[in-house]
């Protein structure tokens, strides 16, 4: 017997059985991003390898272990995104939009080769926003806002909400050489990975997951304290418009982001209900990343979510997928399927909103019935030849009690309208 071919590890089919809650969280992102004036871009998914070592940095674990990169028949380095951001980077500047504010967002598959496990996959989906030309506290906030509707509209609630400041780089890099010179005097007490990270990439040691590195990062210098005035006041009005709004927050000195490109705002939501995969959307301010890549500088915020652990929080909360059809038409009788799809089609004309299954390849009554229940529908119409005769519809309900009705075509249809 010849073996059969799975999909690969780390990346999963999303089967119909489970469409519906992604359909709700895609549906209800478009309705809240379009609600504030975001407009959707859609990037390829392969892009040249350079890009991403470009944008989210060389000392990533993104760039050192997770891309998916391959040779193209012509020798170029491609890869498979990681992440938006660098693509709508690399989009705004060639097509020129960052001549003006620009408030965009995307979705679809991103793929970094980590061990599988709850919550993360080596193909996940994203739901993300990127905005060019702001500056100012405000767009943060208003980020940090639509989030918050984003989580309202869904009904997930229990989210906690974490920003912190990474200050400007002349600040950032004050405070590196002040971290570097304390974690180095506790060097041997650190993981290996923080170890090699001190003269990398020192700021990501402080969202290292190991307990004994956390307990040295717990007392190391706060580069809270080293913000100046202007990325204090950024903050500071950022924190104020969230009291005004009643959201709560708390501020997290040790957040940093996984990307190099972030300063100032960064911010991430964040549940206990998915184990140790518990972001659910994070993100920040990367002003200097648009020059980085070669655009005139320009100020940028964004943030994405994990739509995978969005679906299986609402699934958690026990939102039920909704049956895909309201109606099923059985027709019995070979006159009866003769005329069934053009009356199946007068239907759906009369009513453009009725989702219509009709049942296809005959059988008996009885075995079409059991395929109308199955079906999850809330109604099955019936054509025999009984109704043909009374030129009549019979209607019975599937998903409660009821007994049989006889209704003529406008009837039908001003019941399912
Ligand atoms: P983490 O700390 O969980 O690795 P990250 O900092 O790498 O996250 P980002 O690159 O900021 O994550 O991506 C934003 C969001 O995308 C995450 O908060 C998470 O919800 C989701 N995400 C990231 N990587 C994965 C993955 N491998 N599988 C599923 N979802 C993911
Ligand atoms: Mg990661």
């Amino acid at each position: 017997m010849t073996k059969h071919i799975q999909a690969i590890r780390g990346m999963h089919d999303i089967l119909p059985e489970r469409i519906a809650i992604w359909h709700r969280i895609e549906d209800t992102a478009r309705q809240v991003l379009s609600g504030y004036g975001y407009a959707e871009i859609r990037t390829p998914l392969v892009e040249v390898t350079d890009l991403f070592k470009r944008s989210i940095g060389e000392v990533t674990d993104i760039v050192e272990k997770e891309m998916y990169s391959f040779e193209d028949r012509n020798g170029d380095s491609l890869s498979l995104r990681p992440e938006g951001t660098a693509s709508c980077v690399r989009a705004a500047i060639e097509h020129g939009l960052l001549v003006q504010p620009q408030r965009l967002w995307y979705r679809g598959p991103m793929f970094r080769y980590e061990r599988p496990q709850r919550g993360r996959y080596r193909q996940f989906h994203q739901i993300g926003v990127e905005v060019f030309g702001l500056d100012g506290p405000d767009i943060d906030l208003e980020m940090i806002l639509l989030t918050a509707r984003l989580w309202r509209t869904l009904g997930l609630n229990g989210f906690r909400l974490e920003i912190n400041s990474l200050g400007d780089p002349d600040e950032r890099l004050a405070y590196r050489e002040q971290l570097v010179a304390y974690l180095g005097a506790h060097a041997d007490q650190l993981d290996a990975d923080s170890c090699k990270r001190l003269h990398t990439n020192p700021l990501r040691v402080l969202d290292s997951k190991n307990p004994q590195t956390q307990k040295i990062v717990a007392a190391a210098p706060s580069l809270m304290d080293h913000l100046g005035e202007a990325t204090r006041g950024h903050f500071e009005r950022i924190r104020h418009g969230l009291d005004e709004a009643g959201v709560d927050y708390l501020v997290n000195p040790r957040l940093v982001r996984g990307l190099d490109y972030y300063n100032r705002t960064v911010f991430e939501w964040i549940t206990d209900d998915l184990g140790a995969q518990g972001t659910v959307c994070a993100g920040g301010r990367y002003d200097g990343l648009v020059e980085q890549l070669g655009g005139r500088s320009t100020p940028a915020v964004g943030f994405a979510m994990g739509l995978e652990r969005l679906v299986e929080l609402l699934e958690l909360a026990g939102h039920a997928a909704e049956p895909p059809v309201d109606a099923y038409l059985v027709a019995v009788g070979e006159r009866a399927q003769q005329v069934a799809p053009m009356l199946a089609e007068r239907l759906r004309d009369a009513v453009p909103a009725l989702r219509l299954m009709t049942h296809c390849g005959g059988g008996s009554f009885k075995s079409q019935f059991k395929k109308a229940d199955k079906s999850g529908a809330r109604y099955a119409l019936v054509l025999g030849e009984v109704e043909l005769e009374r030129d009549v519809f019979g209607v019975k309900p599937l998903r409660e009690e009821g007994e049989q009705r006889e209704l003529g075509f406008d009837e039908l249809a001003a019941f399912l309208g």
